[in-house]
């Protein structure tokens, strides 16, 4: 770690996804680690994309995003889910969803304001707090009996906020842990937000992914809430493309004035190709997205019976590209050195969560796999966990 990082980002050194890419790469692991898909998006939005490079797309588009793009964002939102946004001032088109969570935070926290987060939470949660000198006031999610969904304890989320708390920022469905919110759970999120004035920040990336007829509810779309909540999502995972990094914010004007005032310092604008194909594809591929989620459905079961097969502890997600496995049932007890392990020992490599708690023990039997690969490398992958079994019974780590 340089001694010249600002001390607000110390302790964040290189991201997990990173590291455990790179450790696949060395030790030609078959990698379930980073959630990346392994095969491409709808084949008209690809096109889509070199039409507008031929047609000559290429230069700065407007700030707040191409105007296709963000009435596309717009009647997606109200087509799916009811919710009405003006694109001219209610939807900004961002890098990714990453920028637009980082420059809704250095947007609306000001140093010092406490910021209510369920753990795990995605890594560039605590750095975009971090940045903005926020406090994190974790909430942990935990599963419900041996291998059950995660959620949160009503009390606990109640007991996080404080007077000096003024947002709060919701994953669902949530990476890395799989859990879809009910309407009960998101109801009573709803009700703490209203209570304590909180502005809402709910990271919907996974909107599109979700199993067994779970539902993804905004949480925008609970009485008194879209006044107070900023959305964001994205195309990566809703259309196979997350190198394109065409991300979105749906808010009131006031809100997604703020966030552009900081977005436009940050990189101004990304991307004029993409956003074109990422506006057709909102309009027209939405189709392919069913047809993709219902692979994933059962990529999902692919995996998740895989690693139960070698005594894994499998709880089965019902949305996104994660599958988290307990590791204490093959008799380990710390995930971390497990995943790190992995690789070189059985070539296969993971995610360890207990980079995504504060709460350290809370997060240390879990580790997650990435089922968002083709059927045949999710196959090799059991296979050599299979044969690792065999050999070591996970011998090394007890
Ligand atoms: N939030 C969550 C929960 C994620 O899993 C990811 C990774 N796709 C992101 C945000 C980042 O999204 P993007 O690639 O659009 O920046
Ligand atoms: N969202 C992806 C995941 O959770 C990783 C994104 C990244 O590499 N930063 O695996």
């Amino acid at each position: 770690m340089t001694a010249q990082l600002v001390s607000r980002m110390r302790g964040f050194g290189t991201t997990i996804f990173a590291e455990i890419t790179a450790l696949a790469l060395e030790t030609g692991a078959v990698n379930l680690g980073q959630g990346f898909p392994d095969t491409d998006g709808p084949t008209g939005m690809l096109d889509r994309a070199r039409q507008a490079i031929r047609e000559g797309l290429n230069q700065y588009p407007p700030g707040p995003g191409l105007p296709v793009l963000r009435d596309a964002v717009a009647a997606h939102r109200v087509g799916r889910y009811g919710l009405q946004y003006d694109p001219a001032s209610e939807v900004l088109i961002t890098v990714g969803a990453t920028e637009a969570i980082s420059a809704t935070m250095l947007a609306l926290c000001e140093a010092g304001d406490e910021v209510v987060v369920f753990e795990p939470f995605y890594d560039s949660y605590a750095a975009a707090i971090a940045l903005a000198g926020g406090v994190r006031r974790p909430v942990t999610l935990r599963p419900v009996g041996p291998g059950g969904r995660f959620t949160f304890d009503p009390a606990q989320l109640r007991a996080a906020v404080t007077a000096r708390t003024r947002l709060l920022l919701l994953n669902s469905p949530h990476n890395p842990t799989g859990t879809v919110l009910t309407r009960e759970e998101l109801a009573q999120v709803a009700q703490v937000c209203q209570e304590h004035d909180l502005i809402a920040i709910t990271d919907e990336v996974y909107e599109h992914v979700t199993y067994d007829g779970a539902d993804h509810i905004p949480l925008a779309t609970f009485p008194g809430m879209r006044s107070r909540t900023v959305s964001i999502s994205s195309a990566g995972k809703t259309f196979s493309a997350t190198g394109w990094k065409i991300g979105w914010v749906c808010a009131p004007a006031e809100l997604v004035q703020a966030v552009t005032t900081v977005k436009q310092f940050l990189t101004f604008t990304a991307s004029g190709p993409f956003q074109a194909a990422v506006a057709y594809a909102l309009g027209s591929e939405l189709g392919w997205v069913e047809q993709s989620r219902i692979s994933l459905q059962q990529r999902r079961d692919l995996l998740a019976d895989g690693l139960a097969a070698v005594g894994l502890a499998v709880h089965r997600p019902a949305g996104t590209y994660f599958i988290n496995a307990d590791v204490r049932s093959i008799g380990v007890t710390d995930g971390t050195a497990f995943a790190r392990a992995l690789p070189r020992e059985a070539g296969v490599a993971a995610i360890p969560t207990a980079v995504f708690y504060d709460d350290a023990d809370a997060g240390r039997p879990y580790v997650r796999f990435a089922f968002c690969k083709r059927p045949d490398v999710l196959a090799e992958g059991v296979d050599r966990l299979v044969s690792y079994a065999a050999r070591s019974s996970f011998g090394s780590w007890r």
